[in-house]
Protein backbone atom coordinates (compact mmCIF):
# COMPACT_ATOMS: atom_id res chain seq x y z
CA UNK A 1 0.00 0.00 0.00
CA UNK A 2 1.25 3.91 -0.90
CA UNK A 3 2.58 5.65 2.18
CA UNK A 4 0.08 8.40 3.07
CA UNK A 5 1.30 11.72 2.47
CA UNK A 6 1.14 13.49 5.80
CA UNK A 7 3.77 16.16 4.75
CA UNK A 8 2.80 20.00 4.13
CA UNK A 9 3.35 19.92 0.78
CA UNK A 10 0.72 16.59 1.06
CA UNK A 11 -1.64 18.88 2.28
CA UNK A 12 -0.92 21.57 -0.28
CA UNK A 13 -1.14 19.10 -2.99
CA UNK A 14 -4.61 17.47 -1.77
CA UNK A 15 -5.77 21.51 -1.70
CA UNK A 16 -6.36 21.72 2.07
CA UNK A 17 -3.91 24.00 2.49
CA UNK A 18 -3.66 27.25 0.06
CA UNK A 19 -0.26 27.90 -1.70
CA UNK A 20 0.94 31.09 -4.33
CA UNK A 21 1.35 28.43 -7.51
CA UNK A 22 3.26 29.39 -10.81
CA UNK A 23 3.25 25.66 -12.30
CA UNK A 24 0.60 22.44 -12.77
CA UNK A 25 0.90 19.91 -15.16
CA UNK A 26 0.23 16.57 -14.53
CA UNK A 27 3.30 15.62 -12.78
CA UNK A 28 4.22 18.42 -10.43
CA UNK A 29 3.33 21.94 -9.49
CA UNK A 30 5.45 24.50 -8.06
CA UNK A 31 4.69 27.64 -5.65
CA UNK A 32 6.42 30.25 -3.54
CA UNK A 33 7.76 29.56 -0.46
CA UNK A 34 6.21 30.59 2.32
CA UNK A 35 9.73 31.95 4.11
CA UNK A 36 11.92 33.44 1.22
CA UNK A 37 15.53 33.23 0.83
CA UNK A 38 15.83 35.04 -2.26
CA UNK A 39 14.22 37.78 -3.88
CA UNK A 40 12.73 34.18 -5.91
CA UNK A 41 12.62 31.52 -4.13
CA UNK A 42 10.18 28.69 -5.74
CA UNK A 43 9.94 25.22 -5.03
CA UNK A 44 9.10 22.12 -7.41
CA UNK A 45 7.61 18.78 -6.09
CA UNK A 46 6.46 15.73 -7.63
CA UNK A 47 2.68 15.44 -7.12
CA UNK A 48 3.88 11.40 -6.72
CA UNK A 49 4.75 10.92 -2.97
CA UNK A 50 8.41 10.19 -2.96
CA UNK A 51 10.26 11.57 0.68
CA UNK A 52 13.84 11.90 -0.03
CA UNK A 53 16.11 11.72 -2.93
CA UNK A 54 17.44 8.52 -1.72
CA UNK A 55 13.64 7.14 -2.21
CA UNK A 56 13.74 7.94 -5.91
CA UNK A 57 13.14 4.78 -8.13
CA UNK A 58 14.38 4.09 -11.40
CA UNK A 59 11.45 4.97 -13.00
CA UNK A 60 11.82 8.04 -11.60
CA UNK A 61 14.55 8.99 -14.07
CA UNK A 62 11.88 10.63 -16.08
CA UNK A 63 10.00 12.54 -13.06
CA UNK A 64 13.41 13.88 -11.97
CA UNK A 65 14.11 15.27 -15.68
CA UNK A 66 10.75 16.98 -16.20
CA UNK A 67 11.50 19.18 -12.42
CA UNK A 68 14.78 19.57 -13.60
CA UNK A 69 13.19 21.14 -17.32
CA UNK A 70 9.98 22.76 -15.38
CA UNK A 71 12.23 25.19 -13.45
CA UNK A 72 14.36 25.98 -16.17
CA UNK A 73 10.85 27.33 -17.48
CA UNK A 74 10.23 28.58 -14.49
CA UNK A 75 13.41 30.45 -13.98
CA UNK A 76 12.72 31.85 -17.92
CA UNK A 77 9.08 33.07 -16.49
CA UNK A 78 9.95 34.55 -13.12
CA UNK A 79 12.85 36.75 -15.49
CA UNK A 80 16.01 34.64 -13.63
CA UNK A 81 17.35 32.95 -16.12
CA UNK A 82 19.76 34.78 -17.86
CA UNK A 83 21.17 36.59 -14.74
CA UNK A 84 21.39 33.00 -13.28
CA UNK A 85 20.04 30.90 -10.67
CA UNK A 86 20.20 27.81 -8.31
CA UNK A 87 18.56 24.36 -8.19
CA UNK A 88 19.02 23.11 -5.28
CA UNK A 89 17.40 19.60 -3.59
CA UNK A 90 18.11 18.93 0.36
CA UNK A 91 18.41 15.53 1.38
CA UNK A 92 17.88 14.71 4.82
CA UNK A 93 19.04 15.95 8.07
CA UNK A 94 22.56 17.02 7.54
CA UNK A 95 21.24 18.36 4.06
CA UNK A 96 18.84 20.43 5.49
CA UNK A 97 15.51 18.67 4.24
CA UNK A 98 12.61 19.61 6.88
CA UNK A 99 9.96 18.88 4.76
CA UNK A 100 9.67 14.87 3.42
CA UNK A 101 8.05 15.44 0.28
CA UNK A 102 10.69 15.74 -2.36
CA UNK A 103 10.98 19.23 -3.34
CA UNK A 104 13.30 20.69 -5.92
CA UNK A 105 14.05 24.99 -4.73
CA UNK A 106 15.13 27.58 -7.54
CA UNK A 107 16.68 30.63 -5.94
CA UNK A 108 17.83 33.83 -7.96
CA UNK A 109 17.28 37.17 -7.87
CA UNK A 110 20.86 37.87 -5.97
CA UNK A 111 23.76 36.73 -6.13
CA UNK A 112 24.31 33.62 -4.55
CA UNK A 113 27.45 32.56 -2.30
CA UNK A 114 29.31 29.39 -2.71
CA UNK A 115 29.77 26.58 -0.76
CA UNK A 116 26.74 26.91 0.92
CA UNK A 117 26.81 27.32 4.76
P1 LIG B 1 13.75 22.05 2.94
O1 LIG B 1 14.42 22.68 4.12
O2 LIG B 1 14.65 21.80 1.79
O3 LIG B 1 12.96 20.82 3.33
O4 LIG B 1 12.71 23.13 2.40
C1 LIG B 1 11.41 23.22 2.86
C2 LIG B 1 10.91 24.57 2.40
O5 LIG B 1 9.50 24.58 2.47
C3 LIG B 1 11.41 25.75 3.28
O6 LIG B 1 12.14 26.66 2.46
C4 LIG B 1 10.11 26.36 3.81
O7 LIG B 1 10.16 27.76 3.91
C5 LIG B 1 9.09 25.88 2.79
N1 LIG B 1 7.72 25.79 3.26
C6 LIG B 1 7.28 25.22 4.40
N2 LIG B 1 5.94 25.31 4.49
C7 LIG B 1 5.53 25.94 3.36
C8 LIG B 1 4.26 26.33 2.85
N3 LIG B 1 3.12 26.09 3.52
N4 LIG B 1 4.20 26.97 1.66
C9 LIG B 1 5.34 27.23 0.98
N5 LIG B 1 6.57 26.88 1.40
C10 LIG B 1 6.67 26.25 2.58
Amino acid sequence: MAKENNTIFGKILRGEIPSDKVWEDDYCIAFHDINAAAPTHILVIPRKYVPTLNDLEKDDKELIGHMVWVAAQIADQEGIADDGYRLVINCNDMGGQTVHHLHMHILGGRGLSWPPG
